[in-house]
């Protein structure tokens, strides 16, 4: 008799056993939302399939990094090339020339060069920005980094302090294990407050290295900046002689072309940029860039160290360039216009249960708020009546939809959700409204 396959519960109960929480990743164990984890075989444009055999429209996308959908065949290709040619080689090769050179000419705006000159390739968001830090640190001789509540920007020690994702779907307010003297060198503010920027550089200006911002906030769900926040935040820091590094990690080459830099409705100027997701295209790749003068403090140039085995694994670079090489206008357009029927459809199906929420948007990244106005901070986030997504999100997966299992999380359109997987969206929504509506805190 053949195997019995599996089921989702079976693998969770067995992952747990061998895994601290059944996981790689926290926000992977479903815990706020109360359901079992679905474990994934195999993915396929805008579907995902369980061990289980059911299918699922996905509107979580790896994070982000399946912008073109699950396993496109040109960057499946463009891998399974660069894998018979070997893993990877703790070399140079040519392939990490050509991304930088990609990253750097697409991050431009109405025509003129955009902050990036150098690029450095890591293997992970996390990594970029740590790296970035350490590296305005060495650029400024200064020690003291200012973060906003809400904000995520991986998991390094000096930026777990109020953090967004994971961090804000357990209410931790930081991390066990990050020592005290570490977490003093970060101050954490109020997001969209230029008054509390204005406050702490005129105290401690001259010893701030840098400000660390998301182009726009989605860790705690989408937050776009307040019109003119970013190029204010530049002008402030640079005035005190600090870096502005804008985490594009998450929006990067999501919203568009050139990330948020490319779309913020007042343009700013930013010393470094950190960028990972969709710049992999699946696999793990990170960077970070800016200027000459600064990127070439980093080692061997420069005193500021830093390295990794497997930065610029030639298949993370065959994926990132032909993920990057497929997002051409249409690509975008397509998403934005996906992005804009699903949120339209999810905002009306609340609606027609009466339940209290906005949209919140920054291009074609959204989230839903269970508020009555748009939150511009972490602390009126928290406030929403979260209570109402858990069963929302479960009716979703009920009916064949994975929705990102937080709150607190973007919801992540592919060019490749086309009108059969939207539909099924749209159609898993009134149901869902409903379970939201009839939620209790
Ligand atoms: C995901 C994310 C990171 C961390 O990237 P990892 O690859 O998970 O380490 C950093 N910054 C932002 C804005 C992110 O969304």
């Amino acid at each position: 008799m053949a195997a019995m396959t599996p089921t989702n519960a079976e693998e969770f109960a067995r992952a747990r056993a061998a895994m601290p929480g059944g996981v790689s990743s926290p926000v992977r164990a479903f815990g706020s939302v109360q359901t079992t984890p679905r474990f994934f075989v195999s993915a396929a444009g805008p579907y995902v399939t369980d061990v289980e055999g059911r299918e699922y429209v996905d509107l979580v996308g790896s994070w982000g990094p399946a912008i073109l959908g699950h396993a496109h065949p040109a960057v499946v290709q463009v891998v399974q090339d660069a894998a018979t040619r070997g893993l990877g080689f703790g070399a140079s090769t040519p392939g990490e020339t050509q991304l930088a050179e990609l990253i750097r000419d697409r991050v431009v705006r109405d025509g003129v060069d955009g902050p990036i000159e150098k690029l450095r390739l890591v293997s992970t968001g996390t990594e970029a920005t740590m790296t970035a830090i350490r590296l305005a640190r060495g650029a400024t001789g200064r020690d003291l980094v200012v973060k906003f509540a809400g904000h995520y920007h991986g998991h390094s020690d000096g930026l777990l302090a109020e953090a967004g994702s994971g961090v804000a779907t357990l209410a931790l307010p930081g991390s066990a294990g990050v020592p005290a003297a570490i977490a003093a060198q970060t101050l954490v503010l109020p997001y969209n407050d230029l008054d509390a920027i204005r406050e702490v550089f005129a105290a401690r200006g001259d010893e701030i290295a840098a400000v660390i911002v998301e182009a726009s906030a989605a860790n705690m769900g989408v937050v776009p900046p307040a019109p003119g926040f970013n190029s204010a935040l530049a002008d402030i820091a640079h005035a005190h002689g600090a870096l502005l590094i804008v985490d594009e990690v998450l929006t990067g080459f999501r919203v568009g072309s050139a990330g948020w830099w490319g779309i913020d409705p007042v343009p700013f100027e930013a010393d470094l940029l950190t960028f990972g997701k969709v710049v992999g295209g699946g696999l793990p790749l990170a960077a970070l860039g800016g200027r000459s003068e600064i990127m070439d403090l980093l080692a061997p140039l420069g005193p500021v160290y830093q390295a990794g085995t497997l930065s610029g694994n030639p298949l993370a670079v065959a994926a990132g360039l032909a993920t990057l090489q497929h997002l051409d206008a249409e690509a975008y357009a397509r998403i934005d216009a996906g992005a804009d029927t699903i949120a339209d459809a999810a905002s009306s199906a609340l609606a027609a249960e009466g339940v209290t929420h906005v949209v919140q948007r920054a291009g074609n990244l959204f989230s839903i708020v269970f508020a009555g106005t748009a939150p511009r901070d972490y602390d009126e986030v928290k406030a929403q009546d979260a209570f109402r997504y858990p069963p929302f999100f479960r009716a979703m997966l009920e009916a064949g939809v994975s929705l990102p299992p937080s709150v607190f999380e973007a919801w992540f359109v592919s060019s490749s959700h086309d009108d059969a997987a939207i539909s099924r969206i749209l159609d898993a929504l009134p149901a869902a409204a409903r379970a939201a509506a009839s939620a209790t805190a």
